[in-house]
């Protein structure tokens, strides 16, 4: 929950009370210290006691999903009853003594306060509902639907995007920056809703970069390209050991392969491989963003392609993890060897320990297998892009842990865009990604069906430490 007597201060609705009165009263956790903030609030302990004029309930945006005829009848397949979430509230008013404060006025350091964050786990009934995401006009979905990826439920891509300030930036830049950060991403993680006069804006600032920005048939990652590289001038994501760098990975199939589908962890490495054997220096940051094959508006050579909930990438880069013969990320090492050979010498996975004996056979010595600790390199899936004849729509998880729930928001052209919980959206996933030949069992529901077959961008982050996947 969120106070905004002058900047929006996250913590925990703890417990709630109704007086009598129409008011409720809200006994709050904030997550930081708030006693140089203007509050006057009665305190309990380590929590505050704050009256709440009005109490905003997930119930009171109205049925979440599922409620228009075109609805795809998967939605209530995939979707689960919901365990009880924590009560939150994002309220702009609190008390009236404190809608009285003077606003201060909007200056440049003021301008880089935080942002709100985004929506969390326990937030994510608030996340949805009628009149949530980013509103679309002019048949145009692309923009609205990237800027909703990356910003609705992650905040990976705020310090690169929204807070630079290098002496270098131009004007063009900085006005970019300045719309995004404070006209669209503070009203979409504010009140969950962004409306369409924010993004013309952004439309119009970028506008001179590039005949392309303002094709209707512009493609997202052509979109992108023009967000990150031309108008906010970033650094690339992704640095390949061959000195090239780049913003978005496309993944190259093998025509060789014969499999109706497979997972964005086996094209991720198999493109690698293909593309010269290549091998990433860094870990990409903020985020590694995969391009689909794709071609006429359909995925190239598969039927489906599954995204990895979490893509392992300790044996692609270089200077990475020690992998054992079959391929894998190795966990044993032979003392003597590796005495003798140092990180040339063979090491084992656990499937492969049993050979070590075999390969010993042909050395002087016994094999002599300790464990070796190696750091296990994951990048988590936090946003599927998906495209279907021109049309976009993105599906975004909405906390850290491995079956937390997904969000879906469809940028068709609404008055009040909806965002939809989509609670099962990992199991699925999970399942499908340890047997993608059963991806048949999920194409007779249209959203999986969507994810499968008209994935077109996968975003992976860095996994952030305080995760317990
Ligand atoms: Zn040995
Ligand atoms: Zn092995």
């Amino acid at each position: 929950m969120w106070y905004s007597g002058k900047e929006p201060i996250p913590g925990t609705v703890q417990r709630l009370f109704k007086d009598g009165t129409d008011k409720y009263t809200a006994m709050v956790k904030f997550d930081r210290e708030v006693s140089n903030e203007p509050l006057r609030l009665t305190r309990e302990g380590d929590a505050y006691m704050i009256t709440v004029e009005e109490l905003i309930t997930p119930d009171m945006f109205g049925p979440t999903i599922h409620t228009q005829n075109d609805t795809p009848p998967a939605q209530s397949i995939i979707q689960a009853p919901q365990s009880p979430t924590t009560p939150s509230v994002r309220f702009d008013n609190i008390e009236d003594e404190l809608q009285q404060i003077p606003q201060v006025m909007i200056t440049e350091v003021n301008d880089e306060l935080d942002l709100p964050p985004p929506f969390q786990e326990e937030e994510v009934n608030m996340a949805c509902g009628f009149r949530r995401g980013i509103q679309c006009r002019d048949r145009s979905c692309c923009l609205e639907t990237v800027l909703f990826s990356l910003f609705y439920t992650s905040n990976a891509f705020d310090i690169a995007m929204l807070y630079g300030n290098s002496p270098e930036e131009d004007s063009l830049t900085r006005n970019v920056r300045t719309i995004l950060r404070r006209e669209i991403v503070d009203p979409l993680r504010r009140e969950g809703f962004c409306a369409w006069p924010a993004i013309k804006k952004i439309r119009d600032a970028v506008k001179p970069l590039s005949d392309e920005w303002q094709t209707l048939s512009t493609d997202a990652e052509v979109m992108m390209f023009i967000l990150f590289d031309r108008a906010l001038k970033l650094g690339k994501f992704i640095s390949y050991s061959n000195e090239m760098s780049d913003y978005l990975h496309q993944l190259v199939v093998d025509t060789k392969d014969l499999s109706k589908s497979t997972t964005v962890q086996h094209l991720f490495e198999t493109s690698l491989q293909l593309m010269d054997k290549l091998k990433l220096r860094t870990i990409p940051t903020p985020a590694l963003i995969m391009e689909m094959p794709r071609s006429n508006d359909k995925l190239v050579q598969y039927k489906a392609v599954i995204p990895n909930l979490s893509l392992h990438i300790s044996r692609v880069l270089d200077d990475g993890s020690r992998l054992c013969i079959c391929g894998v990320v190795a966990k044993h090492e032979c003392r003597k060897c590796s005495a003798n050979f140092g990180s040339r010498s063979i090491v084992f996975c656990d499937n492969c320990k049993g050979t070590a004996d075999i390969i010993h056979f042909q050395l002087t010595h016994q094999a002599d297998l300790i464990s070796l600790n190696q750091p296990i390199v994951i990048m988590d899936l936090a946003a599927i892009l998906c495209v279907k004849q021109g049309h976009y729509s993105s599906f975004v998880k909405c906390g850290n842990e491995k079956f937390s729930p997904w969000v879906y928001f469809d940028g068709g052209e609404a008055e009040n865009p909806k965002v939809c919980i989509e609670q099962n959206l990992g199991m699925w996933l999970d399942r499908l990604e340890k047997y993608p030949g059963k991806y048949h069992d999920a194409l007779q529901y249209p959203l999986l069906t969507h994810i499968l077959q008209d994935s077109h961008i996968c975003v992976y982050q860095p996994r952030e430490k305080s995760s317990s996947v």
